[in-house]
């Protein structure tokens, strides 16, 4: 092929050649300029003629050039595929990062989700016209109750951080009907995901730490000094299993613990696809906690779509949580009237919550069923424990003197003595055509990388991943100062994130 026959091809791009990727990403990446820098006068998008003699008549002056850009329709529509193909996606491949479940989204969540009587209903119509869509998320709100054996379920927020917001306040307005004015304190474990102490701070309570560096899990003795007499304490935030992806043993004496001093036990539910169909979080004493629909339940994730943070309570806890919730009253569902539950702490949001998430949800259990649920968490179980199994020795696993549970946790410790760090295996990784695992996450482990596979991959590409991770340990012993470079196959090499961070350019400006 000419160059020119080749500039012809790519539409002003250049084109970058990688290597052969191990996972299949091999081949054409393209640079992507603006779509301004593309603009050429020869190849105008639209081509009216000058009108002659107009007068405006809306008083103003007439419009001088706004400088749109001037591209054809075949450029415009290429310039935004390929943009499309730089977001990165669990479609595109392997998407290893921690405490996040990038599992595969089925496409059967995706067609229920359209159908017409979904699709298209609108949150302001009577409910006597959307009475499937209300018995659909009186379904879901049942599903849920049966596997956190948590019996009242607030559909309404947005995101998990939300849902933290959601029991939060629960737990607070529960404290203010007791009279509890005197519990201003939350208990949160040091290797908690940050909005935990956020939310908790957000609804006017102090964080109290509680160490759990040494072990990764919370221990009695840790806890008993955290609370002490309890008499502050409110409640505590307890991802579980955590973010180091361990089970917490102890969870059940420390909750009674809790309850003793009249605080009540909120859980990040963010990990529950290890738990699912498995253990019902209300047995191990918890009294609040949220689901991640888009982790645990597929729906899309991240760029891909809005998240729903369902959260489910005890009895005790239900009568305080937000509104609205769906109701059936004889044959007849409605969604709660503003006031109708007087003792709830409020509206989040407007209307029920992201409905189309409730219908893909609702879908992924329907399709699986309970024995296929309980399936999901021991498969995504064992895919993380192989993949400890393999990489122990290659890289240092601070805790695996045990079984982990959905998520298995590395540290940079042995690369270190190389001069490798945790972010050249995350950027080389990158150059081998893998999505980076969570990396300096949690922050209790030093150069920690936190891999979660899913239960979603199969053996093929969890062991294309391994053979990598093995090739980065040999290359950081060999030859470390290679991965310092890396990604060099990228249309963007290693960016400088701080000063991205702190001094952004969001604006173009014509050089010319
Ligand atoms: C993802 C996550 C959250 C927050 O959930 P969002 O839906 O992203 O708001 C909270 N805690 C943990 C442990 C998580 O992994």
């Amino acid at each position: 092929m000419s160059d020119l026959a080749m500039n012809d091809n790519l539409d002003d791009n250049t084109m970058i050649k990688a290597p052969a990727m191990e996972d299949g990403n091999r081949g054409l990446h393209y640079e992507e300029n603006l779509l301004w820098e593309k603009e050429r006068a020869d190849r105008p998008g639209v081509d009216f003629p000058q009108p002659e003699g107009m007068k405006l008549r809306t008083g103003f002056e007439a419009r001088g050039d706004i400088g749109l850009p001037q591209n054809s329709e075949p450029q415009t529509v290429r310039h935004f595929v390929r943009l499309s193909t730089w977001n990165y996606s669990i479609d595109h491949g392997f998407f290893p990062l921690g405490s996040c479940t990038m599992k595969h989204n089925p496409r059967l969540n995706e067609k229920v989700a359209r159908l017409p009587g979904f699709a298209f209903a609108h949150p302001m119509q009577p409910a006597s016209t959307v009475q499937g869509a209300l018995a659909m998320m009186y379904e879901l709100q049942n599903w849920l109750a049966t596997l956190t054996g948590l019996p009242g379920v607030c559909l309404t927020p947005a995101a998990g951080a939300h849902g933290e917001l959601a029991g939060i306040m629960t737990i607070k307005k529960a404290h203010e009907v007791k009279g509890n004015t005197h519990k201003t304190v939350i208990l949160v474990p040091d290797s908690a995901h940050g909005t935990n102490p956020a939310t908790a701070a957000m609804c006017g309570y102090t964080i109290r730490s509680i160490p759990t560096r040494e072990t990764g899990r919370l221990t009695v003795e840790a806890f008993k000094e955290a609370l002490g007499d309890g008499n502050d304490v409110a409640g505590m935030m307890v991802t579980n299993p955590n973010t180091c992806g361990l089970f917490e043993k102890d969870i059940m004496e420390i909750a009674d613990l809790l309850h003793k001093a009249d605080g009540y036990f909120y859980c990040d539910g963010a990990n529950f696809n290890a738990l699912v169909g498995k253990v019902r979080p209300g047995d191990f004493g918890v009294d609040v906690m949220h689901i991640n629909l888009h982790k645990t339940f597929s729906t899309p994730h991240g760029g891909g779509g809005p998240g729903s943070g369902p959260i489910c309570t005890t009895e005790e806890l239900a009568p305080f949580m937000p509104s609205p919730i769906v109701i059936k009253d004889g044959e007849e569902f409605h969604l709660e009237e503003d006031g109708e539950r007087e003792t709830s702490c409020g509206r989040l949001r407007s209307f029920q919550g992201q409905f189309g998430m409730h219908v893909r949800a609702l879908t992924y259990m329907l399709s699986h069923g309970g024995d296929g649920l309980k399936q999901v968490s021991e498969d995504a179980v064992l895919n993380a424990n192989y993949i400890l199994s393999q990489l122990k020795d290659d890289f240092y696993a601070p805790f695996a003197d045990s079984p982990c549970m959905h998520e298995c946790i590395f540290t940079e410790r042995l690369q270190k003595e190389n001069g490798v760090t945790t972010l050249d295996v995350a950027k080389t990784l990158i150059e081998r055509g893998f999505h980076p695992m969570t990396v300096y996450f949690p922050l209790i482990v030093n150069g920690a990388m936190l891999i979660e596979p899913t239960e979603t991959e199969s053996k093929d590409s969890l062991d294309r991943f391994i053979t990598v991770m093995k090739d980065i340990a040999n290359e950081a012993k060999t030859n470390g100062d290679i991965l310092h470079e890396n990604p060099v196959s990228t249309p963007r090499r290693r960016l400088d994130e701080v000063q991205a961070a702190k001094e952004p350019i969001l604006r173009w400006k014509d050089a010319g």
